[in-house]
């Protein structure tokens, strides 16, 4: 029932092709064909958006960065090992003395310095894609959450994008969750524009900042150019 091939997948939206998804350790789900993250939306309660679509590539890219980082923090570690050998080498065979062994503990501290940096890099890119694809996850779900009309089920949810139970219920209170705090995506997604009002209206989590700008826009919204040009002129 939760197996992704049941439901009306739609098309990859990186590579394009009809391509399955498959599980994966790190994305979830990706293209059978290009191995980019993919949500395994079916097509029938909402597709995948640019937004959704550019956090996905992002969540891609920031995993591939990582592996670059790894692999330059490996080079680093090794040219770090191989100095450390040669110095105690020569050290042993010519006797340095303190100078010469402070001059190779110096030489050392850079492939060190480098080695610690990538892996860190590496560490805050991987972050990065985790946070990514969560959030298209997060986007993903707010979609079919809207297009239902905020009435979906957990069950529904986890037929209609391919994953299993838990992981809906997880993704199902985010949406609620981002819907309740008046979500700008939720507010745009399509069908959504009633209950978008309602909530808004509803919502106790609306900041000063943002009560002040719904009415700017209001306001904006529902006064004549004219009226507004000749304030404007009055203020000057
Ligand atoms: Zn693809």
């Amino acid at each position: 029932m939760n197996d992704p091939s049941t439901i009306a997948l739609e098309r990859c939206p990186h590579c394009g092709s009809d391509a399955k998804v498959q599980r994966h350790a790190a994305y979830r789900f990706v293209c059978r064909a290009c191995g980019k993250p993919r949500i395994p939306m079916d097509a029938r309660l909402a597709t995948t958006d640019d937004p959704t679509k550019q956090a996905l590539a992002g969540a891609y890219r920031q995993r591939v960065a990582k592996f670059a980082w790894q692999v330059g923090g490996i080079g680093a570690t090794l040219v770090a090992i191989a100095l450390a050998a040669l110095g105690v080498g020569a050290s042993v065979l010519f006797d340095f003395g303190a100078f010469g062994n402070t001059t190779i503990f110096a030489m050392l501290v850079v492939p060190i310095i480098v080695a610690v940096t990538a892996f860190v890099a590496g560490n805050k890119a991987n972050q990065r894609s985790g946070k990514l694809l969560q959030e298209a996850w997060r986007l993903g779900a707010n979609r079919v959450f809207a297009n239902s009309g905020g009435r979906i089920s957990a069950e529904v949810l986890s037929r209609g994008m391919g994953i299993n139970l838990d992981e809906a219920t997880e993704l199902l209170a985010e949406a609620e969750v981002s819907q309740f705090l008046g979500s700008a995506q939720f507010q745009n997604a399509p069908g959504a524009a009633a209950h978008g009002r309602l909530r808004i209206d509803a919502a106790p989590t609306e900041s000063p900042e943002q009560a002040a700008e719904r009415e700017l826009r209001e306001t904006l919204g529902n006064a004549p150019t004219e009226q507004f040009a000749s304030v404007k002129r009055y203020d000057d």
